[in-house]
This record gives structure tokens, sequence and C-alpha cells, in this order.
């Protein structure tokens, strides 16, 4: 949440009671907030009457925690708004597939393209053919035949003297020829949408009848994407969108009302210029965003229940100076046990929902126990010194335990992994983790 509306909720909070007034004041921060973050104005208004009556319809008033019950309600319709769930890729009966990047200059059509070929070879072992259809910077194809080098994969050109349409069509031939299952085409942009280069689109449009038409649009450029959008979307009927540069610091409200105004999904979000930097997009991980941190409240709110402040700040610094041991971990683990599934908390936490470092950590509490009763078998020492667990003491930790040596070994990885992670969140993002250990 942006500051204005953690402080917002943080009054409601402390009253004892809400009234009908406190909710509209809510209310009011909470357009401000979205308006922040780059929401389309509209969008915004039509955003908070739906909210307010869902509010009203849900008795929030009179439920026992009313400024998390908004949140969620925030939460939960920011997310319907954008789709509820990641929309795959069009795809055509017979090959080729046809993907048209369109978007206005330097919003990152070719970059784009060359993520989307890479995800694509990687997903389904696709063999892509590239395009070259932006015929008026030179530069253009080079570019194009850089991001293609680098991802192995052929581009069609024909340099900048020959008509983009008909350089389409021979493409098309080409990859008709050559069996490719994807032809992505990458058009020319201008800095505004004009009536000459719309004309050119929907000439290219007409022959390559393309699955897929993905507008690239720059998130950075905050309420001039949805108005990009709308233009794009008049002329052209697009069929999705690529939300690019998400890796700045915008604060993705663009998501919110390119869809809300143009009602196409967004398929894509570009966080970087590296070829990898292309994800499915998934609208309740960026209602979040626009929300600012995860559901951080909520897990506030939770740790500050649950959480013994005085062992969490130690466990902290013991993170920090990386003496982090099991005896802490067995600590851990009994606070975690008592917040609820640890694997939700840490969803809450920002830039956790995604980060590939849970994926390899089994988070399912009825483990704890098994893993308890490996810590109980191992002597004071080496639960001290987590790093002198070799082979040997491994086996007889499994024997103590009763549990099989490959869940010792499990174990142990995973508190490594977990080490290592914490380690991350304490140096790169500790504004986080100090929340949510009261510091
Ligand atoms: P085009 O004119 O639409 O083809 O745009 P380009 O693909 O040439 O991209 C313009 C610039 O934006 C290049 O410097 C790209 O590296 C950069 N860019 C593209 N996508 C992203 C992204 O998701 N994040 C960041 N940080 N930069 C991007
Ligand atoms: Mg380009």
């Amino acid at each position: 949440l942006t500051e204005r509306l953690q402080k917002a909720m943080e009054k409601l909070r402390r009253k004892p009671k809400v009234t009908e007034a406190d909710l509209r004041e809510t209310m009011r921060e909470i357009r401000l907030a979205l308006l922040e973050a780059d929401v389309n104005f509209k969008v915004v208004k039509d955003f908070v009457k739906t909210v307010r009556e869902k509010a009203a319809g849900a008795e929030v008033l009179k439920g026992l925690n009313p400024a998390q019950q908004i949140v969620k309600i925030v939460n939960d319709e920011l997310t319907e708004m954008m789709g509820e769930t990641a929309t795959p890729l069009n795809k055509s009966a017979h090959i080729p597939t046809v993907i048209m990047m369109v978007g206005l200059q330097g919003a990152g059509k070719t970059t784009t393209a060359g993520k989307l070929a890479k995800h694509l070879k990687k997903e389904e072992n696709a063999r892509p053919l590239f395009i070259a259809a932006d015929v008026y910077r030179p530069a253009a194809i080079t570019q194009l035949q850089q991001v293609a080098a680098s991802i192995d994969v052929p581009v069609f050109e024909m340099g900048t003297d020959v008509d983009p349409v008909e350089i389409v069509r021979q493409g098309m031939e080409v990859a008709k020829e050559k069996h490719n299952d994807y032809v992505i085409i990458d058009t020319a942009g201008r800095l505004q949408i004009d009536e000459q280069l719309m004309e050119e689109l929907a000439k290219i449009k007409e022959l390559a009848k393309p699955d897929e038409i993905l507008l690239v649009v720059d998130a950075m450029t905050g309420q001039n994407a949805v108005n990009t959008a709308q233009g794009f979307d008049d002329q052209l009927d697009i069929t999705g969108v690529v939300l690019t540069k998400l890796d700045g610091d915008t604060r993705g409200g663009a998501a919110m009302s390119i869809r809300a105004v143009t009602g196409k999904p967004i398929k894509f979000v570009g966080e970087g210029e590296k070829m990898d930097n292309l994800d499915v997009f998934h609208p309740d991980r960026m209602a979040s965003r626009i929300l600012g941190m995860g559901d951080m409240m909520t897990l506030i709110e939770k740790a500050q229940e649950n959480f013994d402040q005085e062992q969490a700040t130690q466990a902290m610094a013991k993170m920090k100076e990386n003496s982090f041991d099991f005896n802490d971990f067995l600590d851990q683990m009994d606070q975690i046990t008592k917040m609820g599934p640890l694997e939700d908390l840490l969803k809450m936490m920002p830039g956790m929902a995604n980060n590939p470092a849970l994926q390899n950590i089994n988070l399912d509490p009825k483990q704890f126990a098994h893993i308890k009763a490996i810590i109980y078998s191992m002597t004071p020492e080496e639960r001290e010194n987590p790093d002198m667990m070799n082979p040997s003491r491994r086996r007889r930790l499994a024997a103590g335990s009763g549990r099989p040596i490959v869940e010792v070994n499990r174990m142990i990885k995973q508190f490594n992994q977990m080490r290592k992670m914490m380690r991350q969140v304490t140096n790169g993002n500790l504004s986080g983790m100090e929340n949510l250990m009261g510091g």
C-alpha cells in the first residue's frame, strides 16, 4: 500500500468503531492512492464505486477487522478488474501461428519479440521466424538481428527499401517453406499514433491474418499508456497487451487501466532488458503490486499478533551475521506454526510471490514434525554449526530420528536454501523483513 493508504488504514484500525464517515474517508484515500499509482481517473472512479458497494454489502463496518476487510475487497476487486487469471497466447490450428508486434517507438517491441521467441522455444520447442518489418530506421533491422542471434532464431529481412507489406508477404512464404511454427512480425513504431503508421499496420494485418496482435506498451508512460492502448485497439482490434519496463519504479497502475479501458487481456509483462525478463501476466500479483507491497498489512498484523518480538529481532540479527543455526530454525518453526501456513505468509511478502527460491522449499507444516525430529537428534554442537553436517553425521541423524536419509539430506538442503534466501532478503529488501519481524 502506498504510504497514504497505509496511514488511512492505520487510522481506521485504531478506532474502536468504524463509522460511515470513516469509510468515506478511507475510500477517498484509496482513490488518491490509485491515482498516484497511475490508474486512469475514470477507472478509479468506477473502481471506488464498486468497492464502496461491496464494502457496504459485506457489512464491513460490523465486522471484526474493518480495515483488513477493506484491503481485501480492494485487492480482490483489483484482481478481478485485471482479468482474474492469466490469458494464454492465441494459437493457430495450422502452423504457423502469426504474432504481430505493434506499439509506439521505444515501447519494447523488438526486445519483446525476442523474449517471446525465447519463451516459445523453451516452453514448446518452437521454431519461430522473425520478420523484420520496421524499415524506417536502418538500426532497427540490425537490432532485431542481434536479438535473434542471441537466442538463435532466424530473421527474414529485405533491407529498408522495400514496402513492409511486401516484406511480410515474402516472409510468410519463407515460413511456410521452412515449416516454422511461429512467425513473429516486428513492426515499426512512431513517437505518437499517426494515420500513416496505422494504415501500414492495417495492411500487414490484412495480409498476415495474425492470430495474435500484441500491443507492446511501456508501463512507465502511465496515463499515456492507456491512450495508446485505446488508439491501437480502435484501429487494429488488438488481441493482447504486453506491458514492458515493469522493472522500473512504476507501480503498474497502467495495467489496471488498460484492461478496464480496452477490455483486452494483458498476456505478458517485461521486467528487464534481458531475453529472460518476460513473465506471464498474473492479475493477482499485479493487484498486490498496485497496492504497493504484497499483502503486507495482513502479514504485519499476523506477525505482530503471534511473533515474539525479541526473539524475532534476535533471529533477524543472526540472519544478518550469518550465524542462523538449527536452534534458531527450531524457534522460527515454532513461531511460524503459530501464524498459519508458511507458504501463504511468504507469498504475501513483496518480491516473494514468484521468488524462485521458494519453489524448492517444501513448506508443508505437516513436515515440521519430521524436521523437528531430525533436529532433536542432533548434538548441541551440530545444532550450532550447520556446516558440520557430513555424510556420517547425516546417517546418524536418520537412524536417530527414524527418518530416511533422503529426508535428512533434503531438510539440510532446505535449511541452507532458507539461510541463503533470508540473507538475500535481509541484504536486499530489508524493510520488508524488518516489518515482518517487527524491527
Ligand atoms: P521498440 O522500438 O518498440 O522496438 O523498442 P525496443 O525493443 O527497441 O526497446 C526500447 C528500449 O527499451 C531498449 O533499450 C530495450 O532494451 C528497453 N526495454 C524493452 N523492454 C524492457 C523491459 O521490460 N525493461 C527494461 N528495463 N527495458 C526494456
Ligand atoms: Mg523495434
